[in-house]
């Protein structure tokens, strides 16, 4: 579903990726660890072309990502279309305030993708059951926990029916009793054969729940394997270190 080719990007003189390659099949769920700052979140703004790479190519459905068969620069609609393939939940959830929940989680459906009202709706409140909130509905953001705001990111991302999801450590802001819930609807998510890349800093759900795990440290991908096999047997030094802060 998605290629990542040799992407490089640079903040002025700091070169944040070097040269990053990656695939990811249909139904996969790659777990992406790293020291903070190593450049995770940019990575995945690049796979959604929120931040432009300097080099290299981004393939979703075999289709190049801001560029057109031809060779000409897509246009913004035509960006959008794509981007709207790739649903992505934030750290920090990024709910509209002013929109209830089950306003946040149509919106873009009807606005961008111009769906039926009625039938976004209609799914809406079905994925809402999905991540445990039917009753939630009407609620505002402000009036949710942490993990509840974050299931409903979840359901928002869902709405657009993506081909593939983007979580940014979507755990790593909430209160330590509420990281269950939201890793639960991911568990269910990926065993239900969602196509899934996971930046987070949960071990133990990357153990149980990714099929590749990829290891990046200062912009590069350091060591790529099955979990089994990164976690009891990491290759590299760099590995080693970081897995040992989690033990
Ligand atoms: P964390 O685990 O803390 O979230 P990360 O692996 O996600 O870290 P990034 O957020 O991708 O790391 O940042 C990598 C580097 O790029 C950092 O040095 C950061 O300061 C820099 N950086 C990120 N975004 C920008 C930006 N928009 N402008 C300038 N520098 C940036
Ligand atoms: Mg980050």
């Amino acid at each position: 579903v998605l290629q990542v080719q040799g992407v490089s990007k640079s903040f002025g003189s700091n070169q944040v990726l070097r040269d990053v390659s990656l695939d990811l099949s249909k139904g996969e769920v790659l777990c992406l660890l790293g020291p903070s700052g190593c450049g995770k979140s940019t990575l995945l703004r690049c796979i959604n072309w929120l931040e432009t790479p300097d080099a290299g190519s981004i393939r979703l459905n075999s289709k190049r990502f801001g560029i057109h068969k031809g060779g000409a620069k897509m246009g913004d609609a035509d960006l959008a279309r794509m981007r709207a393939r790739i649903g992505m939940v934030f750290q920090h959830f990024a709910l509209w305030p002013h929109l209830s929940v089950i306003g946040n989680i149509i919106e873009s459906p009807i606005h961008v993708q111009k769906r039926n009202k009625q039938e976004v709706r209609e799914e809406a409140l079905a994925l809402l059951a999905k991540v445990g909130l039917q009753d939630k509905a009407d609620m505002y953001p402000a009036s949710l926990s942490g993990g509840q705001k974050q299931r409903v990111g979840i359901a928002r991302a869902l709405a657009m029916k993506p081909d593939i999801l983007l979580f940014d450590e979507p755990t790593s802001a909430l209160d330590p009793m509420l990281v269950g819930e939201v890793l639960e609807v991911m568990r269910d998510l990926a065993d239900e054969g969602a196509t899934m890349v996971v930046v987070t800093h949960e071990m133990e759900f990357a153990r149980q729940v990714a099929s590749r795990i990829i290891f990046m440290d200062s912009g590069e991908v350091v060591e790529t394997g099955q979990p089994a096999h990164f976690f009891n047997a990491p290759q590299t030094l760099k590995a080693q270190q970081f897995l040992t802060r989690f033990h």
